[in-house]
């Protein structure tokens, strides 16, 4: 019999308003000195004074970095951290999207353990804690609010660093739909799909086990039948609170079953070209999931039942079929470009296929998949994809 491995935040509140109990849940966990790490357009929303108020009305004094980029780079996190020592904090509030919330990760592990992030990316697998991490997802997308994981990016390599470990495990997760209406309709798509590679790639995983497959396919089904209602109408509460929810159960299921082979070649894509993550893992989801389903059939068939557009009389064969086609039919609907309409230049993409071919092999998810390319299979993926 195989043990799953399976580790969670310990304490989740998840629904409408869930952000605001903050400050109950730092009094749970005995923390009274928050730094709070977010970005500059969390702060201009007035979003960051909301919180600080509310935990000021509880007494609790608490400070902001809204230093963070958009994938996290080595220096916004050392910044981060020279700010953090500059005043007396027990813990880190990640308040934003993966970007600020892996950053709240990485700067609460380097306060307590030090060196810098490139000591800490894989194999390096950093377990011994660091300061407790209390994540307020505001994209509903990445689920590292509940992920033992940070991506961290050496700007000087264009590496995206996967640093892996119990220590980037938030102690709690606020997970509140509410904050996620402001969310334009680009933001929406690519955070949705990001969200629906991970549970597709989660319970398509060689790691998967009965645990992270529920997980997996209560998150496919949160989330395929709400990712056009939210992108069409910005305001419609139940399709939001839907993909908070898919958001975060898939990231329950990927974290404890890992992803595969879209997210490995995506990070790659992510890093050189400067391609929004949930964008590149769309960019490639159709293409990777025909080029894998004949390993796995009747777990893709499974997908496409649990996404709603299989039904359950049909054979893993058409089952499939429909899952292919649906996936080409989101990227039409919610506009998503291939690397070429995106504006990559040609002749740079094609020269990056080999380094890009080797970044995604060593991160290691590829040999997830349930076909496993070689490096010359997936350069053809790479060049299958790049015009849409
Ligand atoms: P993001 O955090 O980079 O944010 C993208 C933009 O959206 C920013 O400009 C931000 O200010 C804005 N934004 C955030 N919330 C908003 C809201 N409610 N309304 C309007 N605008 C809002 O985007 P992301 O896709 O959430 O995160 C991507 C990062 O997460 C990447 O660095 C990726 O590598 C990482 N990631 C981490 C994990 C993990 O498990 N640790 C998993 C997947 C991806």
């Amino acid at each position: 019999m195989s043990i799953a491995s399976i580790a969670l935040p310990r304490i989740l509140r998840i629904g409408g308003g869930a952000s605001r109990q903050l400050p109950d849940v730092l009094a749970t966990l005995g923390l009274s000195r928050p730094l709070i790490v977010t970005d500059a357009f969390l702060v201009g929303q007035g979003r960051v004074e909301t919180l600080q108020g509310s935990l000021k009305a509880a007494g609790i004094a608490s400070r902001v970095f809204d230093g963070t980029v958009p994938d996290p780079t080595v220096a916004s996190i050392e910044a981060g951290l020279a700010f953090l020592r500059e005043g007396d904090h027990d813990c880190v509030v990640g308040f934003g999207g993966g970007s600020p919330l892996d950053s709240a990760k990485a700067i609460a592990m380097l306060a307590r353990h030090g060196g810098s992030m490139a000591d800490y990316k894989a194999p390096h697998v950093q377990d011994e804690p660091g300061l407790p991490v209390i994540a307020i997802p505001t994209t509903a997308g990445t689920g590292s609010e509940a992920t033992r994981v940070t991506v961290i990016t050496d700007e000087r390599t264009d590496e995206k660093m996967m640093c892996p470990g119990l220590a980037y495990l938030p102690v709690a997760a606020l997970v509140d739909y509410e904050l996620t209406f402001t969310k334009p309709r680009r933001l929406t798509a690519d955070t949705g799909i990001d969200s629906l590679t991970h549970a597709i790639e989660a319970y398509v995983s060689k790691r998967a086990s009965p645990f992270t497959d529920g997980m997996a396919l209560l998150a496919m089904r949160a989330i395929a039948p709400n990712l056009r209602r939210a992108c069409d109408d910005p305001d419609d509460r139940e399709a939001r609170e839907a993909l908070m929810l898919g958001a975060t159960q898939a990231g329950i299921a990927f974290t404890n079953a890992s992803v595969a082979l879209v997210h490995g070649m995506s990070r790659p894509i992510g890093a050189h070209f400067h391609v929004p993550h949930g964008l590149s893992n769309a960019m490639l989801l159709p293409t990777v999931t025909a080029w894998s389903a004949p390993a796995a059939l009747a777990r893709y068939a499974e997908c496409a039942r649990a996404m709603g557009v299989a039904d359950a009389r049909e054979g893993d064969q058409g089952a499939v079929a429909r899952l292919l086609e649906q996936l080409g039919a989101l990227n039409r609907d919610l506009g998503v470009p291939g690397p070429a309409a995106w504006g990559i230049d040609a002749a740079r993409w094609q020269g990056l296929i080999p380094t890009m071919c080797e970044q995604a092999i060593a991160s290691g998810s590829p040999a997830n998949n349930p076909r496993v390319p070689d490096a010359a299979e997936m350069a053809e993926l790479y060049a299958r994809v790049w015009d849409g």
